[in-house]
């Protein structure tokens, strides 16, 4: 399990006993100046970035513990549509990366993208959760470090590729992790990073036409931006320290050294229905078209400099 982080420091325990930290810099871009955002879920926004982040937030020792229950993974099995979800991202990354080179899945999980992406790439992931890479060695024989990526000992400048899917919104230091998978690309290697979008602007307005909506038809509105705070309880589904935008993702990329060759809208849902795939592709179409995104999650991808 990771070390608590520098940026970070021991808080208070909460009533549900969990044990937090406080942030004490932005993770994306390093500044201290924060204002208040949703109390009732703990998240700030950076002053000098516009990142959301978590603080005070639960401790990486917790979070790893939470991650690795037995049965965490168990819905993803029930989702007919992900098999071919992970064949649609993998022919996204063979057209960065030549099919053929050596691609690291960070926060591999129980190796579902593996199993696809091994038919076209050389593959090997990291797993947090020592279930998750139990799973993905046993379903799908994948090689998996397991532990986070900043606490393996893996050899600088070996990967064509590394993808994030959806991960980088739970690491406790997104500036650090990039900067990190940066020294484990070869030269002309690509790092490639899909989150969920936390336009605020954008929910902010769809909020206020719901909010009309509901008038319309009689219902009490609804307003605002609703985030959940982190208890680890049954309930807790995702652990999600950073809320990222387009416009944050692209510029910590950037920042890290690399060059942006794609950004967009993430392919992510499970559901195969002709109603989701037409609504992926008018998100993608409107994201072409105007630049803003409306998908509710994004991808963005940077080279490393040959
Ligand atoms: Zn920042």
């Amino acid at each position: 399990m990771q070390a608590t982080p520098d940026s970070a420091k021991a808080a208070e325990t909460p009533s549900n006993g969990l044990p937090r930290e406080h942030v004490e810099a932005c993770g994306v871009c390093g500044a201290r100046e924060r204002a208040t955002f949703q109390p009732m879920a703990d998240v700030v926004e950076c002053m000098a970035c516009g990142a959301l982040y978590v603080s005070p937030r639960p401790t990486p020792a917790a979070i790893g513990e939470f991650y690795s229950r037995l049965g965490h993974y168990d819905h993803w099995d029930r989702e007919p549509g992900r098999a071919a979800m992970w064949q649609r991202r993998t022919r996204r990354i063979a057209k960065l990366v030549p099919p053929g080179g050596l691609l690291l899945d960070v926060g591999t999980g129980q190796g579902d993208f593996g199993a696809a992406a091994k038919e076209l790439f050389r593959f090997e992931g990291t797993e947090v959760s020592s279930e998750g890479a139990r799973l993905a060695r046993e379903r799908h024989g994948l090689t998996v470090h397991e532990g986070d990526l900043l606490g393996l000992d893996l050899p600088r400048g070996r990967y064509d590729a590394i993808t994030m899917w959806h991960v980088l919104e739970h690491v406790a230091e997104p500036r650090a992790t990039v900067a990190r998978c940066f020294d484990l690309l070869k030269p002309g290697g690509v790092l490639a990073v899909a989150v969920p979008n936390t336009d605020t602007k954008f929910i902010l307005s769809r909020t206020e036409l719901g909010a009309a909506y509901d008038v319309a038809v009689k219902r009490p509105p609804r307003r605002g931006i609703w985030m959940p705070r982190l208890l680890l309880e049954s309930s807790t589904e995702e652990i999600h320290l950073t809320h990222f935008t387009l416009g944050t993702l692209t510029w910590l990329l950037r920042a890290s050294g690399l060059s942006l060759c794609e950004r967009g809208v993430d392919d992510f849902s499970a559901d195969a229905s002709l109603r989701h795939r037409v609504e992926h592709h008018a998100h993608a179409l409107f994201h072409r078209v105007t630049g803003f995104t409306s998908a509710s999650c994004i991808f963005a991808a940077g080279r490393k400099p040959a």
